[in-house]
C-alpha cells in the first residue's frame, strides 16, 4: 500500500472555525477523501523536530512526502538515507529548500512544487510590507493602541514610496509581480538583480532596469525586496559586508527565505540604524525561536522598523485552495504514471529541472 506522509501546521480551533484552512493537520489539504478513495495509507502530523518525532519515524517507509514551507518537514540528507521507499516529495506551495536537493538527486527522489500557487499572495504582502516600513506604520499603530497621540514621533521617520529606488533580488514569478504592482507608485526607479534576464517585453512593461553587479545594485536602493530561492548561491547573501553596500536608512523586505540573510548581521544593522527597517515573514528555522533577535529589533531613531510576522504571506485562504489542489494533482499524476507539469519540477531523475536553484540545470 502506498504510504503518504504529510507534515503540516496544526490549526486547532481555527481549523474548526475556518474549514478553508486546508493547509492544516485537521484539513490535510483535502487529502483524506482522495486517499480513502484510492486506498492510500495517509499519515498526517505537525510533529517534525528531532529523531523521535512522528516525521522522523514515519519517513522510514513512506513512499510520498507532502509538506509546506510554512511548517516544513526538513528532509535532510540523513533523513533521505533513512527514507528507503521515498520516491516523491511534494511541496504544497513554492520553495523546496527544506529538502536537501542534492541528496534527493542522489537517491533519485522527484521533488515537485505547486509553482505559481501563491505568487500573487506573496507579491501583495511584499508591497504591503514596503509601505508599512516606508510610512513607519507599526509604531504609529502601537502609539494609538497604547493611548498615545504624538504625530511628530511618527512623522520624523515617515516617507512616501514615490520617488524612491526599489530593487528586487530575484525577478522570477514573485519578483516580477512585485515590480508590476509597484509601477503605479511612481518610484524613481525599479531595478532587478537576477542571473536570468527578464524578457524585453516584461522589462518594458514594468520599466525595470537590470543591474548585474550586486554591490552596484544594493548601493542604489532605498528599498530591497528579496525574491530568490534559498540555495548555495543565496544562503547568507545579505550579510555584514553586503549590508554595508546599502545606503544608510534603506529598508529591506524578505519574503523569500530567512536564511538568505545572516540574522545577527541584519539585527545589528537595524539596531545601529544603518538599515531603517526590515520586514517579511520568513525565518531561518520555522517555527522561529522565541528569543530570535529579529523579534524585538528596532531602529534607534523612531523605535520602529520592524515589520516581521510569522510565515503566512503565501498561505492566504485563496492560496491554500490552489496549493491543496495542486498537491493532489501532482500526487495523482505520479500514481497514474503521467508526466508532471514541467514548471512544477524541481529535481527529477537525479537532475535539477529548473535554473532557479542556482543555474545547475542543463536546460
Ligand atoms: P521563481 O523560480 O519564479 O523565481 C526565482 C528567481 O530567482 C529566478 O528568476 C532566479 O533566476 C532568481 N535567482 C535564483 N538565484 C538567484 C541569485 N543568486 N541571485 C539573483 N537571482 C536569483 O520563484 P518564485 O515563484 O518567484 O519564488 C521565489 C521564492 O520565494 C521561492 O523559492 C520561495 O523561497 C519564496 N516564496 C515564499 C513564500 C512565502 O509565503 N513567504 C511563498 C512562495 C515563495
Amino acid at each position: 500500500m502506498t504510504k503518504v506522509l504529510v507534515v503540516l501546521y496544526s490549526g486547532g480551533k481555527h481549523a474548526e472555525e475556518q474549514p478553508k484552512l486546508l493547509g492544516t493537520v485537521e484539513n490535510a489539504l483535502g487529502l483524506r477523501p482522495y486517499c480513502e478513495k484510492h486506498g492510500l495509507d495517509l499519515v498526517v502530523t505537525d510533529d517534525k523536530e528531532g529523531d523521535n518525532s512522528t516525521f522522523a519515524k514515519e519517513i522510514v517507509d513512506a513512499d510520498v512526502l507532502i509538506t509546506t514551507p510554512f511548517h516544513p518537514g526538513y528532509l535532510t540528507a540523513e533523513m533521505v538515507k533513512k527514507a528507503k521507499n521515498l520516491k516523491l516529495a511534494i511541496t504544497a506551495g513554492v520553495g523546496s529548500d527544506h529538502i536537501d536537493l542534492n541528496a534527493a538527486n542522489e537517491h533519485k527522489i522527484t521533488v515537485a512544487e505547486v509553482t505559481g500557487s501563491n505568487v500573487v499572495s506573496v507579491a501583495e504582502h511584499v508591497v504591503m510590507t514596503i509601505l508599512v516600513l516606508v510610512r513607519n506604520f507599526v509604531p504609529a499603530h502601537e502609539q494609538i493602541v497604547s493611548g498615545g497621540w504624538e504625530v511628530a514621533a511618527i512623522a520624523k521617520a515617515a516617507y512616501d514610496l514615490e520617488g524612491k529606488v526599489v530593487g528586487t533580488l530575484g525577478a522570477g514569478r514573485i519578483g516580477f509581480r512585485v515590480l508590476q504592482r509597484l509601477k503605479p507608485f511612481d518610484c524613481k526607479e525599479l531595478l532587478y538583480y537576477d542571473y536570468t534576464e527578464l524578457p524585453a517585453e516584461a522589462a518594458k512593461e514594468v520599466g525595470a532596469r537590470r543591474v548585474e553587479d550586486l554591490k552596484e545594485f544594493l548601493g542604489q536602493l532605498d528599498v530591497l525586496t528579496i525574491n530568490a530561492p534559498l540555495h548555495e548561491g543565496t544562503r547568507g547573501l545579505i550579510n555584514k559586508e553586503t549590508l554595508g553596500y546599502m545606503k544608510k536608512g534603506a529598508w529591506i523586505v524578505n519574503t523569500a527565505r530567512g536564511a538568505i540573510c545572516v540574522a545577527e548581521d541584519v539585527a545589528d544593522a537595524v539596531s545601529s540604524g544603518h538599515i531603517a527597517g526590515y520586514g517579511g515573514d520568513v525565518w531561518p528555522k520555522q517555527p522561529a525561536l522565541k528569543d530570535h533577535p529579529w523579534r524585538k529589533m528596532q531602529n534607534p531613531f523612531s523605535k520602529g522598523g520592524n515589520a516581521l510576522v510569522a510565515h503566512y504571506s503565501g498561505t492566504t485562504l485563496d492560496a491554500q485552495q490552489r496549493y491543496a489542489d495542486g498537491a493532489i494533482d501532482i500526487l495523482d499524476r505520479w500514481r497514474n504514471g503521467k508526466a508532471q507539469e514541467p514548471a512544477n519540477l524541481i529535481v527529477e531523475n537525479g537532475e535539477f529541472s529548473t535554473k532557479a536553484y542556482g543555474q545547475r540545470s542543463k536546460k
